[in-house]
């Protein structure tokens, strides 16, 4: 029989892995990016007067992603796939939409069910051409059937997710005689970043999606990396910010302009109190660590994981023999 040769999930990188290990569960989180790109990553031309006196030329250009707030009327960008495309590394995307169909394969091929983080190489979920989305999107859909990883989704345009998830139902409607555990909604985390005030739209938006498909969601989850909040902002958020919300994940900004943009420790006590009370569960990136002092006692309390992949870890029969 002429077997052609598996091409599996890659493993995941120090970044995503660091929130995907949950402590007991026996495997190794991966990625998968069988669409790259972003739609906020765009060039960047500035003139140079001690290179050209014609101001229609652009003497430097570089990509740049989202920015931090300003600080003195200066923003940056802390994109790290800008930082890594003006390295110009030859196995990095371009920041336009790329489709893989190669990579399709990766999660059937990928035996020892895992959590995996879909789409790290950019933002798969953003503006465009509809057609196209919908055709690619569906051959997604159809490689994580009837696989038992974990997925998590993340991103910064969650209209994106409701197209999806409408395809998902329809077609598990279809096939009623797949089980639960295989459908393709079964094991999924539907998340969003955001990283301030700036962005309180985007989460209502993700909270109304959520609130929509409430009953089909397994996980909802927030991402608030690069954390730009400030001790008022943390404060004025209303009681009730993450209600509905499983899971919510800190992190700092990380690089050379990390000092500019630490939060405070009372600012994160303010948002883990507010996630805490709307009963989801928190996790503080290590990049916070200064922030906080991390002791073993303390460890599950500030790194904690929602019990929808202690549940799923059960299903698939991988959890560790707990002494
Ligand atoms: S959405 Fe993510 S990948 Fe896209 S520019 Fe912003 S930080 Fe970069």
């Amino acid at each position: 029989m002429n077997k052609s040769k598996s091409n599996p999930l890659t493993p995941a990188g120090k970044g995503w892995k660091e929130f995907m290990e949950p402590l007991g569960i026996r495997q190794k989180p991966k990625v998968w990016n069988p669409i790259t790109g972003c739609p906020n990553l765009r060039e960047w031309r500035s003139y140079d007067p001690k290179e050209s006196d014609d101001y229609n030329i652009a003497t430097k250009t570089r990509i740049i992603g989202c920015l931090t707030p300003s600080v003195d009327g200066v923003a940056h960008s802390y994109c790290y796939m800008a930082d890594m495309m003006n390295r110009k590394l030859p196995h990095i995307p371009s920041a336009e939409y790329c489709y893989y169909p190669s990579r399709l394969s990766q999660p059937g091929d990928t035996k020892p069910p895992s959590i995996v983080a879909v789409g790290t190489a950019g933002d798969m979920w953003g503006w465009w051409d509809k057609k196209q989305y919908h055709e690619n999107m569906e051959k997604v859909a159809s490689s994580i059937k009837r696989t038992r990883h974990f997925y998590l989704f993340l991103t910064k345009f969650p209209q994106g997710y409701d197209w999806y998830i409408n395809y998902l139902l329809k077609e598990s409607r279809q096939s009623l005689s797949i089980p639960f555990c295989f459908s393709p909604i079964a094991n999924m985390g539907f998340g969003v970043t955001i990283t301030g005030m700036q962005d309180m739209e985007r989460l209502n938006e993700f909270k109304y999606f959520c609130e929509t498909y409430e009953h089909v969601i397994l996980l909802k989850w927030i991402m608030i990396e690069p954390c730009f909040f400030t001790l008022e902002d943390a404060k004025s958020l209303p009681d009730d910010i993450f209600e509905g919300i499983d899971w919510v994940i800190i992190g700092s900004l990380t690089g050379r302009h990390a000092k500019k943009w630490r939060p405070k420790s009372l600012t994160l006590s303010w948002l883990v109190r507010k996630a805490k009370k709307a009963g989801a569960e928190v996790f503080l990136k290590d990049s916070l660590s200064d922030c906080f002092c991390m002791t073993p006692e303390n460890r599950e309390k500030l790194k904690a994981y929602p019990s929808q992949f202690y549940e799923w870890a059960e299903k698939q029969e991988i959890l560790e023999a707990k002494a």
